[in-house]
């Protein structure tokens, strides 16, 4: 089980990762995908083709862990989780390039999947048109300045994403703020204000993983201890009306809810 499971209830063995695009209109250093091996050119599949494959790609995805079956993987375990119920669209690119993403997710909606949307938010009317269970939006940076450094927008979208950030309020919803030690955990007061603006459900403050491609722009250095991420995530909750709701030190992560 993920902290996914721990945070919302969400059955993570039975939970398929999915990226409905590989292209992205960032380039964060601390992403752990490969801007350096781009694909040239993409073919989109259509929402249903997605849909009738997720069976058999989990079951390719999962093979060996019915190997090692004892008290973590049991039978039962095993068998619900070749049938998922749960899709998590993020993993490698920006879902809201992909043209079809409202049509796909209510694809899933009536196929009683639920559906959590991983999104930069640099589309935000493609975002509103989509109907997740759950749609999170990253704020990797108090300011436009350490926005542009970071993420490395192909184009400036610091506003676009303010315009997503406005959407949340209303609906079941979280921010991830992916914390990377020295260069973007300043500031806390700065994040609480646009997050108070925002009014999203829940906040995620994790700390970023020297893992993959991040390895090329960052160094390990810039991996944040657990505590250094609940001091900060302290911060913001004590400059907004937020409160600490649950951590997970495995993930360096720290969920914070709204008080009201
Ligand atoms: S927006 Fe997401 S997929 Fe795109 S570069 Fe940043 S972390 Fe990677």
């Amino acid at each position: 089980m993920c902290y996914k499971h721990q945070f919302y209830g969400i059955a993570s063995h039975r939970c398929v990762q999915l990226t409905p695009t590989l292209r992205c209109n960032q380039r964060c250093r601390f992403c752990w995908r490969s801007f350096e091996h781009e694909i040239p050119e993409e073919v989109e599949c259509p929402p249903e083709t997605i849909l009738a494959g997720i069976h058999k790609l989990q079951k390719k995805a999962l093979a060996g862990y019915n190997a090692v079956l004892d008290n973590t993987v049991t039978e039962e375990r095993w068998q619900e989780a070749l049938d998922p119920k749960h899709v998590a669209i993020s993993l490698s690119g920006e879902p809201t390039l992909y043209r079809q993403l409202p049509e796909l997710i209510d694809l899933f909606n009536e196929n009683e999947y639920t559906t959590f949307l991983v999104s930069n938010g640099t589309n935000p009317d493609v975002l509103a048109r989509c109907h997740p269970y759950q749609v999170y939006v990253s704020l990797d940076a108090p300011d436009e300045e350490t926005y542009l450094s970071l993420c490395r927008p192909l184009d400036n979208y610091w506003e676009q994403v303010q315009e997503s950030l406005a959407l949340l309020g209303s609906r079941r919803s979280a921010v991830r703020i992916t914390l990377v030690k020295g260069l973007n955990d300043f500031a806390p007061e700065q994040y609480a204000a646009l997050l108070q603006e925002s009014g999203p459900m829940f906040v995620e403050v994790k700390g970023y993983m020297y893992l993959g491609y991040s390895r090329k722009r960052l160094v390990r250095e810039n991996m944040p201890e657990h505590k250094q991420v609940r001091s900060f995530a302290e911060k913001i909750a004590t400059a907004c009306e937020y409160r600490i709701k649950d951590e997970n030190i495995l993930s360096r992560v720290v969920c914070l809810e709204r008080e009201i």
